[in-house]
């Protein structure tokens, strides 16, 4: 039976619905499952013929173990692919035979956080409503995590969702994709501060304990194992694709800040799909690049770049990692990760890189490249990248060239029309907005602006959250 266990300690062993909730394991750790499901060689020969949600069927299932009963669980995926944009959910576009994009952006707020969210959404609707428990849920964003979430558990009776942006800080598309719907659930917070004071403010009140139950907290950033088990799905049905027409294994490059989608593909590898390697790669902030030339983890100041959501300093899924590759030794990764905290670093063995580099490469773009990666795509191909799915192609583009048997699939992350500044700037042309999002700017916008005071915002929360 699978349970879930702390990265931090072996201790207490939850089950699915109990891990989902908690969100944050005790003394800080993750959750992760306490064995990994198999996909054996006739799964993934199988899986390459089917549909979308047939495969998210057969990755999820052992995951929720007696949680979720099987016809529920189709009923959720059901329910949670309703409203994307594409009938395949993720497509996959063909440049070469050895050259694949996989679009993850045809959700309702037009970048991959959807795929994983809207599942969360269905997810936390169904236990709750088994449980009769309500939640709070709080976030911060810098951008896309806030209008995926929003987007997910809006109108949704057993959540209130209170999400915290720096104010004057995300782009104007963020901005009114979050602030622009309309349900008594969702509340909007524009934070007088920076993406780190408003992290801090959602850090402050989880550990409020007195707060933190009295608004039955939850959180749904991207420490959930469910979001990542979401995203093993496309890992598995994308490999299996590409290898039942390529016979190669297929190597994978995901633009990463915060080492979320990248790790799903890693938990797809070890589950058996065909994956060669996965691709980082990262934009100027390019702390896990560097990592992974060096075996040093070194958190250092971010700077603003035309890919703003991986710039991010601190890469929170990296603990997962850390606790497979020390052998599920809870107890060395709390210590390193309390060197990280204290001394802003820490070093791996040769021994565990060496390991390490068996799964990943790495590689990096400025923001001048990325936009010359999109110029030329649009030139030789009339296909229209986002600054983040850039930096990806970009990286990919180089590691074929060192790797020319190579089958890749690059993944991109965003519509184009989400960062229409950066695009214009590429190619003189701004991407069109697709129709379920063609009145965006016309929408009414509803938010409050607070200072970054935890007292004040605690009361915002605490007059509007209904339990
Ligand atoms: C969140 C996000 C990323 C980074 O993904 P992580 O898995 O969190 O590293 C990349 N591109 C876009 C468009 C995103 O919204």
């Amino acid at each position: 039976m699978i349970e879930y266990i702390s990265t931090r300690s072996q201790t207490p062993r939850l089950s699915f619905s109990e891990s989902m909730l908690a969100g944050l394991a005790e003394a800080g750790g993750l959750y992760v499952p306490s064995f990994l499901p198999k996909l054996s060689a006739g799964d993934v020969a199988s899986m390459a013929h089917q549909p979308y949600l047939e495969a998210a069927w057969r990755v999820i299932l052992p995951f929720v173990g007696d949680d979720i009963p099987s016809a529920d669980l189709i009923k959720l995926l059901k329910a949670t692919y309703k409203n994307f944009g594409h009938s395949d959910i993720a497509p996959l576009r063909r440049f070469d035979d050895n050259f694949y994009i996989m679009e993850l952006f045809h959700g309702p707020t037009l970048a991959f956080k959807d795929i994983a969210l809207q599942f969360l959404g269905q997810v936390f609707g169904y236990i709750l409503s088994r449980k009769k428990q309500k939640v709070t849920i709080i976030g911060a964003t810098s951008g896309d995590t806030g209008s995926a979430a929003i987007e997910a558990f809006k109108g949704m009776e057993n959540v209130n969702i209170f999400i915290l942006h720096p104010h004057n800080r995300v782009s104007e598309v963020q901005r009114r994709q979050m602030t622009t719907i309309d349900a008594s659930n969702v509340f909007n917070i524009a934070v007088e501060g920076n993406f780190d004071d408003c992290q801090y403010m959602v850090k402050a009140m989880f550990n409020d304990r007195k707060f933190c139950d009295e608004m039955q907290l939850s959180t749904v950033n991207s420490i959930n194992w469910a979001r990542i088990m979401a995203q093993i799905v496309y890992y598995a049905l994308a490999s299996a694709r590409v290898h039942a027409m390529t016979k190669k294994p297929v190597t994978f490059c995901v633009p990463t800040g915060n080492f979320g989608n990248v790790y799903a593909g890693y938990v797809a590898q070890m589950m058996g799909a065909p994956i060669e390697k996965l691709v980082v790669a990262t934009n100027r902030n390019d702390v896990l690049h560097r990592f992974f030339e060096t075996g040093e983890m070194k958190g250092e100041g971010v700077v603003p770049s035309i890919s703003p959501s991986m710039d991010i300093r601190i890469a929170s899924n990296f603990e997962r990692l850390l606790f497979d590759q020390y052998g599920r030794d809870g107890s060395i990764v709390g210590q390193t990760l309390k060197q990280f905290r204290e001394k802003g670093s820490f070093q791996l063995a040769p021994e565990i890189m060496t390991q390490l580099k068996k799964s990943f490469v790495s590689g990096k773009q400025d923001d001048a490249e990325t936009l010359s990666v999109i110029e030329r795509v649009y030139r030789q191909r009339k296909y229209i990248l986002d600054p983040h799915t850039a930096v990806g192609v970009g990286v990919a583009e180089e590691y074929q060239r060192k790797n020319s048997d190579s089958v890749i699939v690059s993944i991109a992350t965003a519509h184009p029309s989400k960062f229409p500044k950066a695009v214009k700037k590429a190619i003189g042309i701004e991407p069109e907005l697709p129709p379920q999002l063609a009145d965006l700017y016309q929408r009414v916008e509803r938010y409050d602006v607070l200072p970054v005071s935890l007292p004040r915002i605690q009361q915002f929360v605490r007059e509007r959250a209904w339990l």
